[in-house]
């Protein structure tokens, strides 16, 4: 999967963002076709931030170009209104991050888009299951904290039908290929850390 960061911009500041040491980077839209290009033999792209939504310009951009060179384009977004929006059923898949924010907030999911709840592990209750499938969500992501925490147990997890449940290991997502986004590729995310 190629994760391509769209902005570093968000209006929160988790501590656990691994976005949150990077310096302020402009965007670089005019090259978005070209840096794609030159990764096309990945099979997923995932647009993240920061709040990729806050850019919805650049969003559209990115979204039209990965098209054209990926299977799947997918978003991460801690925006729950997004859900709602009349493009959200065009990505394959939207992980809505949840963490840190209380399960009564839940926002709703409408049948034609397909979004994973994503929470930090030690959020993890079967109420919570329970809420999210009751919400629309397809499935939650279970996230462990990048820099510290407890191994998450996968035999807590009670089978839950129609509903995917996926564990984050620690340290994953820093493997990735992540376009910054000025478009530079960085392939080992710990230099930010
Ligand atoms: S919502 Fe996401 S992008 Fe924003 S500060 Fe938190 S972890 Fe980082």
């Amino acid at each position: 999967m190629l994760k391509h960061i769209i902005t570093t911009d968000c209006p929160r500041s988790c501590p656990y963002c691994i976005t949150k040491n990077l310096p302020a980077i402009e965007p670089c839209p005019g090259k978005i076709e070209e840096a794609y290009a030159a990764h096309r033999e990945e099979t997923s792209l995932m647009l993240t931030g920061g709040e990729p939504t806050f850019r919805p310009d650049l969003l559209f951009t990115a979204f039209n170009a990965g098209r054209r060179y990926f299977e799947d384009v997918n978003l991460t977004t801690a925006n729950g209104r997004f859900l709602h929006h009349w493009t959200a059923k065009f990505f394959d898949s939207i992980i809505y991050s949840h963490h840190d924010r209380p399960a009564a907030e839940l926002p709703f999911v409408g049948p034609s888009v397909r979004a994973y709840l994503a929470i930090l592990a030690d959020q993890f209750s079967q109420d919570l299951v329970g809420m999210a499938h009751a919400s629309g969500f397809s499935g939650l992501t279970i996230n462990e904290e990048q820099r510290a925490g407890e191994r998450f147990e996968a035999e807590v997890l009670a089978p839950c039908e129609g509903f995917t449940i996926k564990i984050n290991r620690r340290g994953h997502c820093l493997d990735q290929k992540i376009l910054l986004p000025d478009l530079t590729l960085v392939e080992d995310f710990r230099d930010f850390m």
